[in-house]
This record gives C-alpha cells, structure tokens and sequence, in this order.
C-alpha cells in the first residue's frame, strides 16, 4: 500500500517527477547544468507571469528556511528598522533569524491563527520609520491565510515594502506581484510545487536586489546567487538531482493549468476533507474563507490523543501532522499538496470515519 502524505511538504511525488530523480549524473559546471537552473528560473517567474527585466529568481539548495532566511539577511536595510508581523511559528522564526543577524527590528505580536490587526499595524507603520514589513503569507501553523492584500495597502499607505515567507503558498494562492509593494517572496519546491525537498528560492524584484546587504551571511547572500545564476553559474554545488526534480514537477504544474488549477484542486480535496470530518463532529480550527487552500487545521476530538489517532491513520495508509507548540496537544492538521488521485481521497474518507467514529 502506498503511503500518502497529508503533512504540509514533503509531499508525495507523481511518478513523473521520481523519475526525474535519476536522470544522468551531472556536474554542476557543465553547460547542461546552466540550461537546467535556467529553466528552472524561467518557469519560476512564468507561475505569476513575471517580467524577467523586473523581477529575478535565485535557487538555493537548502530547505525553505533557507531562502526565508536568505531573503532576510540579504534584503533588510542596514540602516531602517523592519516590523516583523508574528502570528504563528513561522513569523516567529523569523524575528529569530533578524535577532540571529542583528537586523533592526520591531514586532507586532498577535496569538496564533488569529487574523491581522490591519489598523493597529497601519497605525505602527504611520509612526516608526520601517523599511519592510515582514509577514508569512499562509501561517502553516493554524492554516491561517493572512490578509496581505489588507496589509499591502497600509504598506503602501505608509511607503514600505513587503518581505513574504511564502513558502506554504507560493503555487497555489495569489500572490499580486503587480499591485503590493513586494520586495521579495521566500518559496520552497516541495510544498505547492510539488517537487523535492532540497530546492528552495526567492523570487525578488532586481531593483531590490541591486540595493541588497552583503556581507551578512557567505552562504545565504542573494546578491552572489543572483550575478552567478544570471551568467549561468552558481556560487556553491547545487543540489542536481532535485533540480531535475523541480523542473518536472514545474512542467507538470504548467500542463495541469497553473497556480489557479492547483488552488481549485486543493480547495475540492479540503472540502471533502473538512465535510468528512464536519459528519464525525470534528471542527475547524477557522473558518474556511479564512483559511488557505494548502492545509486546514481541526481540533483533536475530546478524549483523543494526537499520538493514536496518527498511528491509526499511518496503518492506514496516511500520514496526518500534529499541532506545533501550544497547539501540539489539542490540534492536528491535514494537508491537501501532492499527487494524490481521486482514489486515494475515496479511501481517506474510509480511513477518517474509521478511526474518529471508534
Ligand atoms: C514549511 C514552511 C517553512 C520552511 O520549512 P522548512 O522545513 O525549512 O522547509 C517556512 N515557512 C512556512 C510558512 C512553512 O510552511
């Protein structure tokens, strides 16, 4: 039986891109290498229909908390202050990674999954002089989708710029290049893009990117990336075979019909989902039109422990996430990525009557 996964990446791959896994040993000097990454680029910048003379994507190897983290010790000011909006573990994580490089910064702290403050955080960006706000664009921790069409207006509002860890959003939700002032979005290839953990990226304005910091971390500065990968190189080993990897899973992204097609595929496997558990008395953490696409977050049933409702469901044939933190006790959360057909979601609904109704 073929195990699906339902946490929020790595994801279960098609058979297209497993095989893309093997494809021939590959140096990364070679001529062949530089038309993969730049493919790779390309398609990057297709999923929102970018413009290459305005905006640029630099592939990392590393998790998605390597581009998040790339994104801001290259691209928060030296001299301004930048408000990190914290609603969740991974904006948490963030304010980390500024305290970790000593980048200037304010946060505007709120309890996790609750929605933005839009005011009050209009009202601090009116008085403090910040340069960026940083803010996760779907806080995987609650499933919470933060309003960022809401905070694009205040950010322009007040003349500042937006830093987005998009990791858990980029591919499937909207992301208006065009119309909020982004700087730069933080992504990864194993969650909606469905490729291989191991290939993270940033896409970001070149004018951002022509003021950014160096100096701040050798690894992780966006700028070395960005003048290698643009005349064909890379700074450091890439990691080959998830590029392959990446740029199947992004030709199969193309041929299903792009970030629109995926939002409406994880919205129907959500729904059933989320109807399913809503017929076992199970509920939402939040309600649907405030949450993504990607993931729902749903309380633990009374007298349910996470540990025996996940092994249930492993034996199953389904692996299921627990809540982080404060939540670890009483939340578990159901993912919607990966290749997954119809057939598997007919025999998880089997599976989740199964083990919440006993
Ligand atoms: C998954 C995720 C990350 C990165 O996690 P990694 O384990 O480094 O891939 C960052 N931010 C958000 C919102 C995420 O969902």
């Amino acid at each position: 039986m073929k195990t699906i996964l339902l946490n929020p990446g790595p994801v279960s791959l098609s058979e297209g891109v497993r095989a893309a896994l093997s494809r021939p040993d590959l140096c990364h000097r070679e001529a062949e290498f530089s038309e993969l990454q730049q493919s790779i680029r390309d398609q990057l910048l297709r999923v929102y229909e970018l413009a290459t003379e305005t905006w640029a994507s630099v592939l990392l190897t590393g998790s998605g908390t390597a581009a998040v983290e790339a994104m801001l010790a290259t691209l928060c000011p030296r001299d301004q202050q930048v408000l990190i909006i914290e609603n969740g573990v991974y904006g948490e994580r963030m304010r980390r990674m500024v305290d970790a490089y000593g980048i200037s910064a304010e946060s505007h702290h709120q309890a996790w999954g609750g929605a933005l403050d839009i005011q009050s955080i209009g009202a601090r960006l009116e008085q403090g002089d910040f340069s960026h706000v940083v803010v996760v664009h779907h806080e995987t921790t609650t499933g919470r989708l933060n309003d960022l069409a809401a905070l694009a207006e205040v950010c322009l509002t007040s003349d500042t710029r937006m830093l987005i860890d998009g990791v858990s959003s980029f591919g499937a939700e909207l992301i208006d290049f065009d119309n909020w002032p982004i700087d730069a979005v933080a992504a990864t290839a194993n969650k909606c893009l469905h490729g291989v953990p191991g290939t993270a990226f940033v896409v970001a304005s070149r004018e951002a990117l022509s003021k950014a910091v160096s100096g701040r971390s050798v690894y992780l500065d966006l700028s070395d990336y960005l003048s290698k990968q643009d005349a064909g190189g890379t700074p450091f080993t890439q990691s080959v075979q998830t590029f392959y990897a990446l740029d199947k899973a992004l030709q199969e992204f193309f041929d299903q019909g792009g970030w629109q097609a995926r939002q409406q595929l994880f919205r129907q496997r959500m729904h059933t989902v989320r109807t399913t558990l809503a017929e076992l008395g199970v509920t939402a953490v939040l309600p649907v039109d405030e949450t993504s696409c990607v993931l729902h977050a749903f309380e633990l049933p009374e007298g349910r422990d996470y540990a025996t409702v996940h092994a249930a469901l492993k034996a199953r044939g389904f692996i299921i996430y627990a809540g982080q933190g404060q939540l670890s006790e009483t939340v578990f959360r159901i993912s919607a990525m990966g290749d997954i057909n119809s057939n598997d979601m007919a025999r998880l609904q089997q599976a989740l009557r199964e083990v919440i109704a006993t």
